[in-house]
């Protein structure tokens, strides 16, 4: 995995790049505003060249836009429905400036209208995005959600179902957050949990799907449906939980981004995280060996399904990033 962090962009954009490299970092993800806002001010060419060739001097390897909090590609609501639309086009303008590899959203919530309904406002949602920019080149990646309130696309089968609809693996994939998958039930942290992870992602969108990587721990616990992000090895996935993802080949070549918790420690912190997991890798592991992949048991249940009793929940303050 290419290991790197979200970095903030109030030194610049170029400033961004040489701050994540200067804590190790081999990928960067940035906003490109501010996330809590609906515009932004424009991305001044001069901005994005200065990026781009930041990147490029850097060697990084990997490059994501986060896109803003306010958009719900899913809202039963037309006026938000638009707006949202709108602002998402904005995003995607804005990362095709930057040249990154990425845009990284989340893929909505149904407020009420049912899985149904907010999944089919997705599908035709992003169908609309690719059709208005037919050339783009950045890939739009679905974040699976931690399950709360009506978020949707918590589980790999309605990342799939998105997926299937809009079927378009170059232009569309998804960013896999750790902390979120364990909210949302999936225990990772023995190689026999990691194997039916990855054995689900294989079985449903596929490991080619997964543009990215959000590598957060958890605060809260298994299944418990909330997006809190922890410290690598501080939380209640831990250590060994990331040793079979970082050490796994497969994604050798994908971008794993931290958005974990920097309190006052600035990206001291980040550069521990990025430590701690290379420390992890295990260099010998050429895809998942045996002992990761035991035999698929038919009775199992599919995926853990997200509790729908909970109504709503503030929204995480983790490492800039949800
Ligand atoms: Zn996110
Ligand atoms: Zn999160």
């Amino acid at each position: 995995m290419r290991l790197g962090a979200h970095i903030g962009i109030a030194g610049g954009l170029p400033e961004a790049v040489r701050q994540g490299k200067a804590i190790g970092c081999e990928a960067i993800q940035i906003f490109s505003k501010s996330p809590q806002m609906w515009e932004g001010p424009p991305v001044a060419p001069d901005a994005a060249a200065a990026f781009r060739a930041a990147v490029r001097a850097e060697g990084l390897l990997g490059t994501a836009v986060h896109h803003g909090y306010l958009i719900n590609l899913g809202s039963p609501k037309a006026f938000m429905l638009r707006r949202s639309r709108r602002a998402f086009l904005d995003e995607i303008q804005r990362a095709e400036l930057l040249g990154v590899d990425g845009l990284v959203f989340h893929p909505g919530a149904h407020l009420g209208s049912g899985t149904e309904a907010g999944l089919a406002k997705i599908v035709e949602s992003v169908r609309g995005a690719l059709e208005a920019v037919p050339e783009g080149k950045v890939r739009l990646l679905l974040e699976n959600a931690a399950g709360q309130g009506t978020a949707l696309c918590s589980t790999l089968e309605e990342l799939q179902t998105v997926l299937g609809a809009v079927d378009s693996a170059a232009r569309v994939g998804v960013t896999l957050d750790t902390c979120h998958l364990f909210a949302a039930g999936w225990d990772f942290r023995t190689a026999e949990g990691y194997g039916q992870l990855v054995d689900r992602v294989e079985a449903t969108i596929g490991s080619a799907a997964v543009g990215a990587f959000h590598l957060n721990d958890a605060k809260a616990p298994l299944g418990s449906h909330l997006d809190r992000h922890e410290n690598i090895g501080k939380g209640e996935i831990g250590r060994e939980g990331f040793t079979s993802l970082v050490s796994d080949a497969r994604w050798s070549s994908v971008p794993g981004y931290l958005e974990t918790p920097l309190d006052d420690h600035g990206y001291d912190r980040y550069a521990e995280d990025l430590t701690l997991l290379r420390s992890l890798v295990v260099p010998t592991r050429r895809g998942p060996p045996p002992a990761l992949r035991p035999e698929p048991s038919r009775s199992d249940p599919s995926e853990p399904r997200p509790k729908s009793s909970r109504a709503r929940a503030s929204r995480p303050k983790g490492g800039g990033a949800a």
